[in-house]
Formats: C-alpha cells, sequence, structure tokens
C-alpha cells in the first residue's frame, strides 16, 4: 500500500488540512515480479546452451585438438545448442512482437480449412521425424474473421509441433476444423465461432498443470521438454495470439489417454464486416 500525503494550500484556521491517497500498489508489485522472472527465466533459458558452447570450444582448442572423432561429434551437439539458442530468440522476438499488437484487433479472413491443409503439408518433414501422422478433417469454406493468417499458422504449427513431441511415438494427431456448437462449451463466447481442435495420443497431463501451461518457460517436465527441443514458449504465444483474436484457448487432457487443445475463433458473419 503507498501512502502520499499532500498538505492543502492555504491551511484552514483549525490547524490545516492534509490530502491523503491511498494506493494498491499489490498488482503493480506483481507485474514488476513477473518482469523480473520472466528476464531470470530467459536469461537462464539462454545461458546454459552459451555455456555448453563455451566448453566445447574450449575442449577443441585445447585437449580434443587432434582428435578428429571427438571433434566430429562435438561440432555436432554445438550445432543442436546453437539451434537451440536460435529458436529461443525467434520466440522471444516473436512473443514480445505479439504482445506489442495484441491491442490491436486483426483485419484479415482466414480460410482456415485451406490454412490447416498448407500447415500440415509444410510441417510434414518435421512430423515425420517424430514418427507422428496427422488425420486432418475440415469442413470446407469455414472463414474466420477478423483473423491473421501468419499468426494462426503459429498457431497451428506450436500445437501439432507439441502433439507430435509429446505425443505417442507413431501415434495420430487429429487435427480437426469445425463450427463452434453454440452453448458448446460455457467458455466459449456467444457469438458464431470456429474451432480448431488437436488432439494426441501422448501421456496426457495431470489436471493441476493445465491451468499453468500457457505460462512463459513453464513445463510438466523440465528436463524433458527441453531435451525434446521446446523453448516453454509454444503455448504462451499460442494464447497471446488467440487474445489478441478475442478467442478462446481450451486445453483438455486425460492421463494415459491423450491431450486435446482447442482454439475458438470468431467466425466470418454474413454481409463480411
Ligand atoms: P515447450 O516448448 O516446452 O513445448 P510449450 O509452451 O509449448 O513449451 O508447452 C509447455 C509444456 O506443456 C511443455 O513443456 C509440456 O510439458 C506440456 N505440453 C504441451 N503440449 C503437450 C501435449 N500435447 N501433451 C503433453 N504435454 C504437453
Amino acid at each position: 500500500l503507498r501512502v502520499h500525503a499532500v498538505p492543502m494550500d492555504p491551511p484552514l484556521s483549525d490547524g490545516g488540512r492534509l490530502l491523503l491517497v491511498l494506493s494498491d500498489r499489490t498488482r503493480d508489485r506483481a507485474v514488476e515480479r513477473m518482469r523480473a522472472d520472466f528476464v531470470a527465466n530467459a536469461s537462464h533459458e539462454l545461458r546454459t546452451p552459451l555455456a555448453s558452447l563455451i566448453g566445447f570450444i574450449e575442449t577443441l582448442r585445447g585437449p580434443a585438438e587432434d582428435d578428429r572423432e571427438a571433434r566430429a561429434r562435438f561440432l555436432g551437439i554445438m550445432a543442436e545448442q546453437a539451434d537451440r539458442m536460435r529458436r529461443l530468440i525467434d520466440d522471444l522476438l516473436g512473443l514480445s512482437r505479439i504482445e506489442i499488437t495484441e491491442h490491436q484487433p486483426p483485419t484479415g479472413r482466414v480460410d482456415l480449412g485451406a490454412l490447416a491443409a498448407a500447415e500440415v503439408e509444410a510441417m510434414g518433414p518435421v512430423l515425420g521425424a517424430r514418427g507422428a501422422r496427422v488425420a486432418l478433417e475440415a469442413e470446407p469454406g469455414l472463414v474466420a474473421a477478423p483473423a491473421d493468417a501468419g499468426q494462426l499458422a503459429q498457431v497451428l504449427r506450436n500445437l501439432l509441433e507439441n502433439a507430435a513431441r509429446y505425443g505417442r511415438e507413431d501415434g495420430t494427431i487429429q487435427l480437426a476444423v469445425g463450427r463452434a456448437e453454440p452453448g458448446g462449451n460455457a467458455r466459449w463466447p456467444a457469438r458464431p465461432g470456429l474451432v480448431i481442435s488437436v488432439t494426441d495420443e501422448g501421456p496426457g497431463i495431470a489436471r493441476h498443470h493445465l491451468s499453468r501451461l500457457t505460462e512463459r518457460f513453464y513445463r510438466v517436465d523440465r528436463g524433458r521438454g527441453r531435451h525434446a527441443g521446446g523453448t516453454g514458449l509454444g503455448l504462451a504465444i499460442v494464447k497471446h495470439i488467440v487474445n489478441r483474436h478475442r478467442g478462446q484457448l481450451l486445453i483438455e487432457s486425460e492421463e494415459g489417454v491423450g491431450s486435446t487443445f482447442r482454439v475458438w475463433l470468431p467466425a466470418e458473419t454474413p454481409g463480411g464486416d
């Protein structure tokens, strides 16, 4: 609590008056704290691969200088660490760009079925490398508006990548695009909407983690997420993009069965406003 005392001028004859301004600073503190935590987390995430790179450079300059086999192996690890840093920096920049525009609604219209088909095709090699198959079911002609195609493509990429990364090896990922049933979910807005859903057959996520998944750098299994190549920012980016579209993100999961990530988006209204 901040207390601000301002003497009133001119003072009254009975000895003067004070104006007291009381302001609750709890929220400001929480925001400051979150910012500080974010910078600390981001620095730590960048430092880990950097420390590994520095270590390998020293080894290659010293003890492993003439060892061709060790050299090749270490260079492979160094390339992976450098790539991890690059992905992290890309996601950090992406997140801050999205945050800046979050209060300006998008202005375009996006055919979701066509976008989903294009993304599945573009991600074929990445998903295939993880042994994942995508089954796409999309009603044709469903247009989200107002919407931003680049950002919605990123939502699809992040959700599909997670489904492949944390889903069952050689499993099938169900990607569906359809109309949102009015009243189909208590958290869905009342306006006409569309839903993109991504379902995997992975081990699922324990209930107590669900509400925290979209926090920056939150990981269910810290070691596994990093090892699997995640930056810890994917779902935070999804959440901000969905917010910008005035949409909703719902995460449902059953342990031992799999997880479903559902994104509600506004549908183009007839007459196109
Ligand atoms: P990351 O880059 O670590 O994947 P995300 O923000 O995309 O970060 O996801 C946060 C965490 O949520 C992940 O580290 C993982 O623990 C969990 N998670 C995300 N998607 C899934 C999924 N489909 N199945 C199980 N766990 C998931």
